[in-house]
């Protein structure tokens, strides 16, 4: 079926509300995303005929809470193409899995071992790391980013070394929009015995990934960034890898035995997930999983790149705008962040907010040292969804050219 962005949005219960008395036009996407009556619906019904706490009970909404949570796992495990569904642990989201890593992995370094990320990374993929160095004396070094606000590939030579232990970069930027050559990350991480973990949270919800393809050792994902509930991700990491990490937070749930002189625990991916997990919500991921699978992807990334294409030509034709990112379509997402001469990235949003009904994120996005790198203290910041349209894009550029007229 031909894919029309005006019935998708049909699907997207919020879009058709009006805050503030005005239709929306969210552009905020890469922050969260929105949820489709599909996910809406499997997280009501499950609520409504299934809660219960999950692989402890026997009567039968505890059967089904278990088999609803467990096939929300199987449907990660496709829509990653993971080997088995051990490999996924949920988790709270990105920032929580990427914890796990980094305390889990952390356990084996010795000081002196270095782990390497990039200048655009999200803070998320910074501070885990930072509060392991100051744990355990590990040395983090960092790849520069290109003017176009890549990571900076060639310096791959000079900053992996024979001590490098983690490859740790985002899959796609949340401020420049770039994708990550994966491939040639990995080749470099390889020839010195490294691991790469990759940051995908701004990359999943552009359809379902193949760690196995991408030849990377785990994988850390929000449910929030693609159409599911807040409060679930998950750590995706080969079953060998897994094995390896000892778990981070204790509780139920994560044990084999425990005694007051020693515990054991549960294989991967259990160990990860203490406590009751948030079952609701894995089941809304699994949803929403399903239903980006059942998307036309082709129409969509065409979609996504024609109204990116037009929100970088709109906003280059608006002056003393600039783009912090690639000017071109190649091997980007729809994350447009600029700079308006002479008006605060937040003055814009609440302008284009107010006026026009434009839902914008202004600000640092997590991303201070690549904010610095640009000589900016905060970008505004469009994101793309399917659901978008020609309107959201007018709205937008009308949006901004009045902010300019009347702020700069
Ligand atoms: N990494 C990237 C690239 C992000 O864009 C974000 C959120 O904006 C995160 C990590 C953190 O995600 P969460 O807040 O869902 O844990």
């Amino acid at each position: 079926m031909r894919f029309d962005p005006d019935k998708l949005r049909s699907e997207f219960p919020i879009l058709s509300t009006h805050p503030g008395g005005r239709p929306l036009h969210y552009l905020d996407n890469a922050a969260t995303a929105q949820l489709p009556r599909a996910v809406l619906d499997a997280v009501s019904r499950h609520e409504t005929e299934s809660r219960a706490n999950v692989a402890r009970g026997v009567h039968i909404l505890a059967e089904r809470a278990s088999m609803a949570y467990e096939d929300a796992r199987g449907a990660m495990a496709r829509y990653l193409n993971a080997a088995s569904p051990d490999e996924i642990a949920f988790t709270q989201g990105t920032t929580a899995a990427i914890n796990i890593a980094a305390q889990g992995l952390g356990a084996g370094f010795k000081p002196g071992d270095e782990v390497v990320l990039s200048e655009l990374e999200h803070h998320s993929n910074i501070v885990p790391w930072q509060l392991l160095r100051d744990r355990t004396g590990i040395v983090l070094r960092v790849l520069p980013v290109t003017d176009d606000g890549r990571i900076d590939l060639s310096a791959l030579d000079r900053v992996l070394t024979k001590r490098c232990k983690l490859v740790a970069l985002a899959h796609a930027s949340n401020v420049t929009g770039a994708v990550t050559d994966v491939a040639r990350v990995v080749e470099a991480a390889r020839a010195v015995g490294a691991r790469v973990l990759l940051d995908g949270a701004q990359a999943v919800p552009h359809g379902p990934i193949d760690v196995q393809a991408l030849g990377i050792d785990l994988y850390a994902l929000s449910g929030h960034k693609m159409f599911a509930p807040n409060g679930i991700g998950v750590l995706w990491g080969r079953q060998e890898v897994l094995a390896q990490m000892p778990p981070v937070f204790g509780g139920g749930g994560m044990i084999r035995h425990v005694t007051f002189d020693a515990t054991t625990y549960a294989d991967p991916p259990k160990r990860f997930e203490p406590g009751t997990p948030p079952i609701a919500q894995a089941v809304g991921l699994g949803a929403a999983a399903r239903w980006i699978e059942a998307l036309d992807r082709e129409s969509v990334v065409a979609h996504e790149l024609r109204l990116t294409g037009r929100m970088l030509n709109g906003l280059a034709g608006i002056a003393g705008t600039r783009i912090i990112g690639p000017t071109g379509l190649q091997a980007r997402r729809g994350v447009v962040s600029f700079a308006l001469e002479g008006v605060h990235p937040h003055d814009l949003c609440q302008w284009v907010n107010d006026r026009f009904g434009v839902a914008l994120r202004g600000g640092h996005h997590c991303a201070e040292p690549l904010m610095r790198r640009f000589g900016l203290d905060g970008t505004s910041r469009a994101s793309l969804a399917p659901y978008n349209t020609d309107a959201d894009i007018d709205a937008l550029l009308e949006g901004v050219a009045d902010a300019r007229r009347h702020l700069a």
